[in-house]
């Protein structure tokens, strides 16, 4: 999965719509940021399998950032501190803990089994990917749905609706160029790939909110 992760992000700015989204963003990928730079470092391992459907890639070894134990310490880690960060918004912690294991749960429906319900042992994965249709009309239709969500939200609090879309066809843009550019084995190549993806989305979230006052976002 990848832009329909943003959806979560999304989400957590409808739940919790002061905090500034960019964040939200971030937290919706953490545990992909974290995947990206431990694959440069050489710590998580991928392959490419070419014939895979969906997606070729073949993520064997991630433990520290994909198993369920691993997303469970860095949602726990995150909520605490978005919670001491924003102290003065209620449930800025619980929001981003949940919008960090929204990922483990979202990759669980499309991942094949490669996320360990203990480190690297017991793989679960219900492989959605196998289905690239059905898997990409799920994600466009999550991200189509929050930002739904987000427009309405922006109506409520009297901002103009623009930035939404203008957000919603850059997250449709990068989905369409993740389909075009393919995988690559090089860890360091794929882990820059997804830490410039991720960049963008969080620097675009950032560009929707900039106009907005802090007292706008009640
Ligand atoms: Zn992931």
């Amino acid at each position: 999965m990848f832009v329909g992760h943003f959806a979560a992000g999304i989400a957590g700015k409808i739940a919790c719509p002061r905090l500034p989204l960019w964040p939200l963003i971030g937290a919706s990928q953490l545990l992909d940021l974290g995947w990206a730079t431990l694959v440069m470092a050489g710590v998580e391992k991928l392959r490419i399998v070419p014939g895979l459907p969906g997606s070729p890639l073949d993520l064997y070894y991630m433990p520290w950032t994909h198993s369920l134990p691993a997303a469970l310490l860095w949602s726990a880690a995150a909520g605490l501190v978005a919670a001491r960060w924003w102290q003065g918004v209620p449930r800025a912690g619980i929001v981003v803990a949940l919008v960090v294991f929204s990922h483990w749960l979202l990759d669980l429906v499309v991942h094949r089994p490669d996320l360990g319900l203990w480190f690297d042992s017991l793989k679960v994965g219900f492989g959605l990917w196998n289905l690239p249709q059905p898997e990409m009309a799920l994600e466009m239709g999550m991200v189509a749905l929050a930002g739904g969500g987000w427009i309405a939200l922006r109506k409520d609090a009297g901002l103009s609706a623009g930035p939404a879309p203008g957000f919603i066809a850059l997250l449709t843009v990068l989905q369409m160029v993740s389909l075009v550019s393919g995988a690559t084995e090089n860890g360091v190549q794929m882990g820059l790939l997804a830490l410039f993806g991720y960049g963008v989305t969080m620097v675009g979230a950032w560009w929707a909110e900039r106009r907005d006052s802090v007292a706008s976002r009640r």
